[in-house]
């Protein structure tokens, strides 16, 4: 082989050198020098480049170049998306280009010589799909970089994204001990006095709660534990510890997918991979070995790993942090289980208290059977919320921070109907709380009364569905005999989870919903990501007001690796399954619903191909925008069906922000904008001989009933608690009168004329 051929394996092999030597000592800026020439010398290039991601301001930042203009070095910034770089690193995969300017992404950097090298080949560098940063290599002939080098430098950027994590973490670590030598202990903070407080938060569900307070990984707290180090332990004990701790995360793992199948995935299977780790388990017996008590070996390990977990600037790194010091918890309690007196290594019958929470502690807590949850921060209406109410786990939010300061077990009441934290309850307050609960054991004996069908007062039928958040609410839905599953947010398995579900779990996933619905409609609705919705792991930049962004069918559309993973195993899972039915979010134009489609029959025919079994079910439209009320029969002729989503027709229409309790007055389902609309499309699809249906909120709307069916919906889907009590309200309404009331509600102008209407109504009835 020549000296001007290019030489990827030998690239390999230095590169992996490289790697092997790195020096913490010099310092990551002249390791990723090193690197980039190396990579441009093997490939003879003339340009390479590493931009590194900033997780604080979320660019990528140039660090080290060869054969552009040295000064951009630190300089030139780039956003996610910006450029082939920025594009690269957005959709997470490589972009080869025979002549950059032919991309439409591609971005001339002025003073960059960039005009010279017309060959382009960015690999984004990903740390189990966390964002590290970008490596680039350019050069001036046309169509230089073939699939080989695609594939060497891809290698090259993971190898390299190991390297940039540990530099980083290292770097960290140093950092904090620097400063926390330079400062003191910190402050006492001020607690609540002996007695009874009640506290004042925001409820997210609908359970109450009682149990005793304790805070994840309190005894990890240095001298404040109380806890003593238990002594004669032995490397014998470790053993049996880990043993007793694999057993029990393994049993947690299969309760939990027990329950929450869809987003189950690894929560526990993590925790014993860290367990197994050599680096973790393998570093507390070499300590044991070499004289350390078991118990201060495990301590220690478990605070270095939290602390350089803390530091990362990698999002996915500071999430595990809970994870370690749970394992940590787990281990101690099973390694000297008399230590933690009556504390078992659950939270089970405890009420936990936390800063913040992720969505997957919120699974692992339900697992465990917490007793509740106490917030130190997040919305009523964030996912953690909504996650809380989907596996009815108390939970109240409250911003009192001497909550964090409360004395481990500390019995605490939660009832967060009216958000409320009792702090050491009197026996009045748990007498009325025992009581509480015997009535909400009423409304589940209401549920076994719900009918089979629904009727109004003159027997026309209508439709019950579900909606559906996490699979764990099948159970409610099935027991409120809903029709079918009208809306299945498939999303919030996404929001979960630590990264991406792969087209077999999610396949995996759609087959279980279609089997337990034995036959019934399911309504798949694709991603709706974005909004209040991000993914942690999938970094993306929403600009300054999330709801107007990438949202949705925008964000699948924008994202086509990732939205055909999600229709290839709808489509496997609609094979055999007449009842499945896609249906898209958000979508603003006729051109959007087209470009979907069209993409599911690209996966259809790929499927084919394969010779996967494959079905292309039908496919309908979210109607949530103004844009799609107005060419809502443009979209009723090429859609199979249509289904209003009110919640946000009603945030856009009247733009006002829907999680944003203060703007609640404004929030009116009965503005006559909002009555015109849901008339409009209901009569498009009715013209075009298309189904349509309602599963926004204002369907559970006892007042907007009437209006509802008088405009011709026949089918709602429900949250599937509010099932027994539209039943029963729909049993009480005549068409004929719901029509009249229609009519009246549609001829006034004035939001006061209908409210002024409807308050009439309710006075007579
Ligand atoms: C809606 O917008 O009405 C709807 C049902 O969808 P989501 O609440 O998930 O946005
Ligand atoms: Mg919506």
């Amino acid at each position: 082989m020549s000296d001007f051929q290019k030489d990827n394996v030998a690239l390999m092999c230095d590169i992996g050198e490289l790697v092997g030597l790195f020096d913490f000592e010099a310092g990551l800026d002249s390791f990723l020098a090193k690197a980039v020439s190396t990579v441009a010398w093997h490939m003879r290039a003339a340009v390479c480049s590493i931009y590194l991601y900033d997780a604080d301001t979320r660019d990528l930042v140039l660090r080290a170049n060869q054969g552009l203009n040295p000064n951009l070095v630190g300089r030139l910034r780039l956003k996610i998306g910006e450029g082939i770089t920025g594009a690269a690193l957005q959709e997470m995969r490589p972009i080869c280009e025979a002549k950059a300017t032919d991309n439409p992404k591609f971005k001339y950097i002025p003073g960059s010589r960039e005009e010279l090298f017309v060959s382009f080949l960015a690999v984004p560098i990903l740390r189990k799909m966390n964002p590290v940063g970008v490596i680039v290599v350019q050069d001036p002939q046309w169509n230089y970089f073939t699939p080989n080098d695609v594939q060497a430098l891809q290698v090259i950027a993971s190898q390299l994204a190991g390297v940039i994590e540990n530099a980083y973490l290292l770097m960290k670590m140093r950092r904090t001990e620097e400063a926390q030598s330079a400062s003191g202990p910190a402050a006492a903070g001020q607690g609540f006095g002996p007695g009874t407080h009640c506290i004042r938060g925001q409820g997210a569900s609908d359970a109450m709660g009682m149990g005793l307070s304790t805070r994840i990984g309190q005894y990890l707290a240095h001298a404040e534990t109380g806890l003593a180090c238990p002594l004669g332990l032995t490397e014998a004990d470790f053993d049996r510890a880990l043993a007793v701790t694999e057993r029990q995360l393994l049993d947690l793992q299969r309760r939990l997918e027990d329950r929450i199948h869809d987003a189950a995935s690894m929560i526990f299977g993590a925790h014993v991979l860290m367990l197994k780790d050599e680096a973790f388990s393998g570093e507390i017996r070499a300590q044991i070995r070499a004289g350390k008590n078991p118990w201060t070996a495990i301590l220690d390990e478990v605070r270095r790993y939290a602390d350089l977990f803390a530091h990362s600037p990698n999002p996915a790194l500071r999430e595990k942090v809970l994870d370690i010091e749970d394992l940590g918890h787990r281990l101690l309690h099973n390694l000297s289980p008399q230590t933690f007196a009556n504390n078992g290594p659950d939270y089970s019958g405890q009420i936990v208290v936390a800063e913040e929470l992720l969505p997957s502690d919120i699974l692992k807590l339900s697992a465990e059977r917490a007793a509740g949850l106490v917030l130190l921060g997040g919305g009523q209406h964030s996912h953690v919320a909504i996650l809380a109410k989907a596996l009815q786990i108390p939970l109240v939010i409250a911003s009192d921070r001497r909550l964090l300061d409360l004395p481990e077990k500390t019995l605490l009441l939660l009832d967060p109907k009216e958000g409320q934290i009792v702090i050491r309850p009197g026996p009045e307050a748990i007498q009325t709380m025992k009581d509480l609960i015997r009535s909400l054991a009423d409304a589940e004996r209401l549920a076994a009364e719900v009918k089979p069908e629904t009727r109004t007062r003159d027997g026309v039928e209508i439709q019950l569905h579900a909606n559906l958040n996490l699979v764990t609410e099948l159970d409610v839905a099935l027991n409120m005999k809903a029709k079918g599953i009208g809306l299945y947010r498939t999303e919030f398995p996404f929001i979960v989870r630590n990264t991406f579900p792969t087209e077999e779990e999610q396949y995996w996933g759609y087959r279980r919903v279609l089997d337990r619905m034995a036959g019934r409609p399911v309504v798949f609705r694709t991603l709706d990501i974005g909004g209040d919705k991000a993914l942690s792991y999938f970094p993306v930049d929403h600009g300054s007001n999330p709801f107007l962004g990438l949202r949705a069918l925008r964000f699948s559309l924008r994202n086509p690796e990732i939205f055909k993973q999600q229709l290839r195993a709808l489509l496997r899972a609609a094979h055999g399954n007449s009842q499945a039915k896609i249906m898209f979010p958000m979508v603003a134009s006729l051109d959007e619903f087209v470009a979907a489609r069209d993409l599911a029959r690209v996966c259809q025919a790929e499927l084919e191909r394969e010779g996967v079994p494959s079905r292309l079910p039908e496919l309908g439209v979210m109607i949530e925008l103004p844009s799609a009320t107005l060419l809502a029969a443009e979209l009723a002729e090429a859609a199979d069906f249509l289904s209003i989503g009110s919640n946000d027709l009603i945030q856009y229409l009247l733009a006002v922000d829907r999680t944003n309790d203060e703007m609640a007055p404004w929030f009116s389902p009965h503005h006559p904008a909002v009555l015109r609309s849901l008339k409009l499309i209901v009569d498009a699809a009715t013209r075009a001989g298309k189904p349509v249906s309602l599963c926004g909120n204002v369907g559970a709307d006892p007042r907007m009933l009437p209006f509802l069916l008088g405009i011709g919906l026949r089918t709602f889907s429900l949250d599937p608690m509010e099932i027994p009590a539209v039943q029963r309200r729909i049993a009480q309404i005549d068409i004929d009168l719901a029509r009249y009331q229609m009519n009246k509600m549609l001829s006034f102008g004035r939001i006061e004329q209908v409210a002024g209407f409807l308050k009439s109504i309710d006075a007579a009835g």
